[in-house]
């Protein structure tokens, strides 16, 4: 492969869930999170994929990380098929990693930051030798912004901003090429969203990371993305540069979610679904 191959392509992807509830006539609702979606992600490349509450954003980043698996379609990391991720060989597992809206709920509270970034070296021992431990976590605690004597505290006891910098150092730990981050500042106060943002954007550059970035909310796009694919009821809808979808957005839809983020008319806050109605 030659450096202009995608580090992710997704060609088709198909994902339904089936409810619980059953219809009057006895079958199970069907919900088609994802639907006919295909995307790229270059080498150094920060894609937002962005889209309301329920668009099916999620349900791509889960099949990305291999907790999912679609129906249909297909996912290549370098060219290499992204299966369930107990299936996949350790170099995989270690490349894509994750950052979740709430680290409140996914860092364990009764393990100090420390002792939960070593915890990735114990399944990828490789990655981080013993003998270099203590050292490399001073430099991935500098490199998110902490100082070393978060290595000691709990997660309860820093700020949701410091704990999505734990989150994130404890991604990094692993070297990873792919950070997927799924609505990763949206529990953030909008300045503390800012310098996670500035954050993301450093560590993609020093550390030559790809990023898929999964927001609802456009303003933080504007901060992030080299490229944005918006998503509307399981679908893509538009695919676009970042620099183009806010100065042309080409698709009804995208300009509905513009007018909500940024209240054109200065008068009333918008949301998503009073947007749609407005322009269908
Ligand atoms: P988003 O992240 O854009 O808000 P999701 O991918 O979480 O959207 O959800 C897309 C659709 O799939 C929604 O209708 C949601 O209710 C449904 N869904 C997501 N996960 C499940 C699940 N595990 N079981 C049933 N339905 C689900
Ligand atoms: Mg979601």
């Amino acid at each position: 492969m030659t450096s202009s191959d995608p580090v992710l392509e997704i060609r088709d992807l198909r994902v339904a869930f089936h409810g619980p509830r059953r219809s009057l006539r006895g079958g199970r609702t069907i919900t088609q999170a994802v639907d006919g979606v295909s995307l790229d992600i270059q080498p150094q490349e920060i894609l937002a994929l962005v889209g309301e509450s329920g668009s099916g954003k999620s349900t791509v980043a889960r099949c990305v990380l291999g907790l999912v698996q679609p129906q249909e379609g297909t996912i290549t990391y370098e060219g290499r098929a992204l299966g369930p991720i107990d299936k996949r060989p350790a170099e995989l597992q270690r490349a894509v990693q994750m950052v979740f809206q709430d680290p409140g709920s996914s860092l364990n509270p009764r393990m100090t930051v420390g002792s939960i970034i070593r915890e990735a070296w114990k399944v990828h021992p490789a990655v981080a030798p013993s003998g270099e431990r203590r050292e490399t976590m001073r430099e991935l605690l500098a490199a998110v912004g902490l100082d070393e004597g978060v290595a000691a505290r709990r997660p309860t006891a820093l700020s949701g901003g410091q704990r999505q910098r734990v989150s994130i150092a404890r991604a990094l730990a692993l070297r990873p090429r792919l950070l997927v981050c799924d609505e990763a500042v949206s529990a953030l106060d909008v300045s503390v969203q800012s310098q996670i943002l500035r954050l993301l954007v450093e560590l993609q550059r020093t550390r030559e990371l790809s990023i898929l970035f999964i927001t609802h909310d456009l303003a933080v796009v504007r901060q992030i993305a080299d490229r944005v694919a918006v998503m509307r009821k399981g679908e893509l809808v538009e695919s676009t540069t970042a620099e183009q979808l806010f100065t042309n957005p080409t698709h009804r839809y995208t300009q509905g979610l513009l007018r909500a983020a940024y209240d054109l008319e200065g008068a009333v806050e918008v949301t998503f679904e009073e947007a749609r109605e407005q322009i269908s």
